[in-house]
């Protein structure tokens, strides 16, 4: 009979009170015993609400104090050398050392999930031996049955995952990895058998990548090894995010269960499942429900690919799953009761799509008839977003589809011209310096900003009040004697959130939390309708700014990739055309600050690589179109206004051409922690516009000496043109204090100057 299944839960509580209960032992309020009393508590919550829902393989071990990737890293004892760590189950202050650095050592480093928002700590592998320190998902498979009764299925990250995302080791140690790491995969597997565990799930995401012919033969020896040691087990493999590459080597992996993604990568699971079939000695785990969307899903198209997928494989063996871990996605639509109707009817979070997983299973048992009443309430609740007016402007749609064809959006001229006119218009010296966008986010600012938020300010007192900053901030900036300046961003909490609030459509939730790394959550705004631009969002401030100088003001706004990335975006129609939308809106935002005598105008772009698709051989048509939309954005600027954008440091070197062809007049991206890197990936690609490669770090409160950034001019100068550099700090200053952030300022016009005296 099919049963139902979930990935993943969220870790976080309704009320945040996971990422609470760590930060609250960081600070040393709360003892060690006070937070496993706490953290037990926040998982028994949620394994009781799945059994509730009536889940039938329930997760355990999904939950963590931290990162689960670095969990399976301290399971093996890999712990890097600067921590103390003397064998054995790895305390807690070094657990927590290793993700958050400690005054002795800094932390490791943290890197993207695959394709999601989430981030994860980077094992760090070395010469130590590694070794079983606890057998965690035994642990949390004993709890589950001893407590609630239930038959948890343990999620464990697989080995060639695991290995896949660390470092410290060469492509040719993979073997000697392998073997090392097997032997405790093993026994970790031996014992949940000899506990009497039937269904383990072994999370395999790399699998969805592209893998060499060698890598798959690894894969397929590892698993041999590990099943075979354990007849009793049944192994799910478990892949998700998109649709996975070698369909036929997986099938025919030595495991009982063979997890896919039918939301992400659907198309091409599907295409390999209807070709070539599906294994009748396996379990498939259908991911039918979106775990990483914010959606109801469209349960009677659901069930019907169901239906197909039990006639490829039978009803005993399907799986009604979740495509991947909960945790992308908030935990209950319950309190959202602030949202339009609408809206609030058509979402659905992480324990509304339990309700969900738990339906369609019961569909498939009963036959659909038996959930007839259910599955047409649900098709109700979708109704009204689906023809509301917010969905379904002609407006919108008519005036972005006039933008897209009426010309290729383009600057009018190319850059080189533009760049003689530029030069002309602002005379600015060699070398010319300027900041990111946001200067620091005092306690005085956002004690300023609650007070209007709770109207105990009215919209005169706090506009006075951000005035007054502005005027302060472009005081400093003229004395430290940058050429380029800012407003400061006073009035911004967050760089979408702020540009979200102030177009069409856009929803806030109340408690729609997500982790993002650790105990930081993320409350990432939802794009429900058409987007469009309402009034001017930026300009006041700016002309404000302006008014207060002869130096030039840039105008500072969130591009269109960075506003989609960075939210929940509706699925019924394409992001690119979500895309354009934010971009035609945006563009009329540049219109006006350029009409009110702004002629520099920054739109801010970190978030471009994070869109990039799994599958490489979807990148370029996402470049394209996402250059597309930049463009659209700043492309009716007069020639001789300049544009500027800017990215966080990624690794650009195989998106160079890209960058390129956004064909911003001048670029400024994050370089300083990348140890040269960055530099290096110019030094094949001979970028021709601006660019202002960051010279020092803005994470840090550390005031860097002149010489360093002196030191960083002098070796981005050995790969880029001169004329054509920019001086800079990494990123935005919002985060650091006051002091620093003068004085680093103070040093880096000094090395601007040192700069135009040897160049
Ligand atoms: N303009 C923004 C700022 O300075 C850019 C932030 C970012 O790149 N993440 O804060
Ligand atoms: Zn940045």
């Amino acid at each position: 009979m099919a049963k139902s299944s979930v990935l993943g839960y969220p870790r976080i509580g309704a009320d945040r009170e996971w990422k609470k209960a760590l930060e609250a032992f960081w600070a040393g309020k709360l003892e060690e015993q006070e937070l496993h009393r706490q953290l037990r508590e926040i998982r028994l919550n949620h394994l009781r609400k799945q059994q509730a829902k009536g889940i039938d393989l329930i997760p355990v071990n999904d939950f963590t104090y931290y990162d689960h990737v670095l969990d399976t890293a301290v399971m093996f004892g890999i712990v890097p050398k600067r921590f103390p760590y003397a064998g054995g189950a790895v305390p807690l202050p070094t657990y927590y050392g290793i993700a958050r650095g400690t005054k002795d050592a800094a932390a490791s480093e943290m890197t993207k999930w695959f394709n999601t928002n989430y981030h994860y700590i980077v094992p760090e592998l070395h010469d130590a031996e590694p070794v079983l320190t606890e057998n965690r998902p035994l642990q949390a498979y004993r709890e589950a049955k001893e407590k609630l009764g239930i038959e948890g299925k343990p999620v464990i990250l697989g080995p060639l995952t695991f290995l896949k995302l660390s470092k410290g080791y060469a492509v040719g140690d993979t073997d000697r990895w392998l073997e090392r790491l097997l032997p405790l995969y093993v026994r970790v597997l031996e014992e949940l058998a000899a506990e009497g565990v039937r269904w383990v799930q072994l999370d395999e995401p790399v699998l969805v990548t592209k893998l060499s012919a060698g890598d798959l033969q690894r894969l397929a020896a590892a698993y041999r090894t590990m099943t075979a040691a354990v007849p009793s087990l049944n192994v799910m493999l478990q892949t998700y995010f998109e649709s996975i590459d070698s369909y036929r080597e997986v099938i025919a992996l030595p495991v009982q269960g063979i997890g896919l993604d039918f939301v992400h990568g659907a198309e091409g699971n599907l295409a390999s499942i209807r070709s070539i079939g599906f294994p009748d000695d396996k379990v498939l785990g259908a991911g039918v429900i979106d775990g990483r969307g914010i959606w109801r899903a469209e349960l009677g198209d659901k069930l019907a690919l169901l239906e197909e997928l039990r006639g490829l494989v039978s009803s005993e063996r399907l799986i009604v799953q979740s495509s991947c871990s909960l945790l992308h996605v908030p935990v209950s639509t319950e309190r959202e009761t602030e949202l339009p109707a609408e809206l609030r009817e058509a979402l659905a979070f992480a324990d509304e799509k339990l309700g969900e997983i738990a339906l369609l299973s019961k569909a498939l048992r009963e036959g659909a008839a038996a959930v007839a009443e259910e599955l047409k309430r649900a098709e109700a609740s979708l109704l009204p977003l689906k023809t509301s007016a917010v969905r379904n402007r002609t407006d919108v749609r008519q005036a972005v589809a006039a933008a897209m064809t009426a010309v290729e959006p383009k600057r009018s001229k190319p850059f080189a011209e533009r760049h003689a006119a530029q030069q002309a218009r602002w005379k600015l010296p060699l070398f010319p310096t300027t900041t990111i966008g946001s200067f620091p986010q005092s306690a005085e600012v956002r004690k300023a900003r609650q007070l209007w938020r709770k109207g105990e300010w009215n919209d005169a007192q706090y506009a006075t009040f951000i005035r007054e900053q502005i005027d302060a901030w472009v005081k400093l900036q003229e004395e430290i004697g940058l050429d380029v300046l800012v407003h400061g961003e006073f009035e911004r909490t967050d760089m979408v959130e702020f540009f979200g609030e102030k177009l069409e459509g856009f929803a806030f939730t109340r408690h729609g939390w997500v982790q993002s790394y650790g105990s930081r959550c993320v409350k990432p705004p939802i794009i429900y309708g058409d987007v469009a631009f309402r009034e001017a969002m930026t300009v006041e401030e700016t002309v404000y700014a302006q008014s207060l100088t002869d130096r030039p003001v840039k105008g500072m706004l969130t591009g269109p990739i960075t506003i989609l990335n960075w939210s929940f975006v509706r699925d019924d129609l394409s992001r690119e055309q979500v895309a354009y939308q934010l971009a035609y809106a945006l563009r009329q935002e540049v219109e006006a600050l350029e009409k009110s005598g702004i002629g520099m105008i920054q739109v801010d772009e970190p978030a471009v690589r994070e869109g990039l698709p799994l599958h490489a051989s979807e990148h370029e048509a996402y470049l394209a179109w996402a250059v597309k939309a930049f463009r659209m954005t700043t492309c009716t600027v007069e020639d001789t206004t300049q544009i500027h954008t800017h990215m966080c440091y990624c690794e650009f070197h195989d998106m160079i051409d890209s960058i390129e062809a956004m064909d911003a007049d001048v670029i400024s991206i994050e370089t300083s922690r990348s140890h040269g890197e960055m530099i290096r990936s110019f030094e094949d690609n001979t970028y021709r516009l601006g660019i202002g490669l960051g010279v020092y770090d803005i994470h840090s409160p550390r005031i860097p000496a002149v010489r360093e950034m002196t030191d960083m001019i002098d070796r981005a100068l050995r790969v880029l043109d001169p004329k054509l550099f920019w001086i800079n700090p990494d990123c935005g200053l919002k985060t650091r204090g006051r002091e620093e952030t003068v004085e680093s300022l103070r040093h880096m016009v000094e090395a601007a100057k040192l700069a135009r005296a040897k160049y």
